[in-house]
């Protein structure tokens, strides 16, 4: 679903760096530049590119801590991302920051049919509005759809070692966002009782 991968897609900018810490892939304008190019189609902005907008960087970044700060909440009672559990937005702060961005845009759905495609629903926007809004309001929108929908549930924060990703669980079994996850937290394990082996040998 769109929502679903766009609202992961934004929170997951922040990950692990593969050396211990943690990295943030919308550091600078550059970054959310080559972002949104990726998404543009399902940003609805693929007509008309964004290139180093100061106000959207800014904005997409304070959407993004209302988006984690929320998933904080919704993978309760487990454990949130370690990358900003310390310092996670109130949540009444997201919400309002998420319910005023995806307002910046009015829509209505709009229904295509091209021959040999299945029929598609969009939400089409009222106006002209600027390309930073529309991305805004997407992304809040994304974000909204999850959050109420049937996907949050299976949100979780990845619990192996260094990991500070959110994922959604493709089956209920599925413990970490990757199996390059599964067997670093497996190793991490096997090395755990190994050492507690040779502590205590009974
Ligand atoms: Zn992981």
């Amino acid at each position: 679903m769109t929502a679903t991968r766009l609202a992961l897609d934004l929170a997951v900018t922040i990950r692990h760096d593969g050396h211990g810490g943690v990295t943030d892939d919308l550091a600078d304008p550059d970054g959310l530049t080559t972002w949104i190019a990726e998404r543009a189609a399902l940003l609805d902005c693929a007509a008309d590119p964004v290139t180093d907008d100061p106000a959207l960087h800014t904005a997409v970044r304070e959407l993004r801590a209302a988006v984690r700060a929320l998933f904080a909440r919704a993978v309760r009672p487990g454990p949130p991302s370690s990358a900003d559990a310390h310092r996670l937005l109130p949540e009444d702060t997201a919400l309002h920051r998420l319910n005023t961005a995806a307002a910046l845009v009015p829509t209505s759905p709009q229904l295509s049919w091209e021959p040999g495609a299945p029929p598609a629903l969009r939400q089409h926007p009222h106006g002209t509005p600027p390309a930073a809004d529309r991305i805004a309001a997407a992304l809040a929108r994304a974000a909204l759809t999850f959050l109420a929908g049937p996907d949050r549930d299976r949100l979780r924060a990845c619990p192996a070692p260094r990991c500070v990703r959110y994922f959604v669980k493709d089956h209920a079994r599925q413990e970490w966002c990757s199996p390059s996850c599964g067997n670093r937290a497996r190793v991490a394990r096997h090395h755990e009782r190994h050492k507690e082996g040779r502590r205590d040998p009974s």
